[in-house]
């Protein structure tokens, strides 16, 4: 069986990569890191501490200060890992929409992605990872061995989503939800720095019409060489 060090999976908002990330590390033994986590962490951060996130160079000395510790859940509720930030679990709060609302603003200083890089390549020379995000195969990890980068069309990617908000009680509506993600994928593809692009040499998956089940099984027949 093919067993990378490194898996890099990424793609937008809703295309369903923490899922098959999380899945494909529970099945081989990997550890999971879901970057996004990391940058709703910093952006968390900087509204919690009353940073205006206009403030580019506010928000990155933040983002070089800040304790962002991403751990096994201490809870059953649902959620995969535990995000906690400044010794406070957060992991609820990095989901809410005013957090969505900011993200990519913040993701976008260069001198945010230079903080979270370092921390995420650590994480990856100390374990075998599947590493979910916009970046990975591009510019985290561009030498990783298994690259995918899983997509779907706007429609379907908000359609997800509003389902998984309405189940946590949210009352954003279909609409409200489109558009934002709409919003977030414009600056998270069009930015300078490490802009969502599928890297050359990644297997690339649209998950139209597909269930999380289908994309699984297609990502693990790739293991089989
Ligand atoms: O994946 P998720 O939707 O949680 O990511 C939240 C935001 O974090 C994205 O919209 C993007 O702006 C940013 N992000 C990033 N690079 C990554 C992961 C996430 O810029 N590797």
């Amino acid at each position: 069986m093919f067993r990378p060090h490194i898996i890099a999976i990424d793609g937008p908002a809703g295309s369903g990569k923490t899922t098959l990330a999380y899945r494909l590390a529970r099945k081989l033994g990997y550890f999971y890191l879901d970057t996004g986590e990391m940058y709703r962490a910093v952006t968390w951060a900087a509204l919690h501490n009353q940073v205006d996130v206009a403030d580019e160079k506010a928000v990155t000395d933040l983002a070089n200060q800040v304790d962002i510790d991403v751990r096994s859940p201490s809870v059953i509720d649902g959620r995969v890992n535990d995000v906690w930030v400044d010794g406070q679990d957060v992991t609820r709060e990095i989901r809410r929409p005013e957090i969505e609302a900011s993200v990519s603003v913040v993701a976008a200083y260069p001198g945010v992605r230079q903080a979270m890089t370092l921390k995420q390549r650590q994480i990856g020379q100390r374990k075998r990872v599947v590493m979910a995000g916009r970046d990975i195969g591009t510019v985290i990890f561009p030498d990783a061995e298994l690259k995918i980068y899983l997509d779907a069309s706007v429609e379907e990617r908000a359609m997800r989503r509003f389902k998984e908000n309405q189940a946590q009680g949210e009352t954003l509506s279909y609409e409200e939800i489109l558009a934002a993600m709409r919003r977030r994928d414009a600056i998270d593809s069009t930015r300078k720095v490490a802009p969502l692009l599928p890297a050359e040499d990644a297997v690339r998956i649209n998950s139209d019409g597909l269930t999380s089940e289908e994309v699984f099984h297609r990502v693990l027949a790739l293991f089989d060489r």
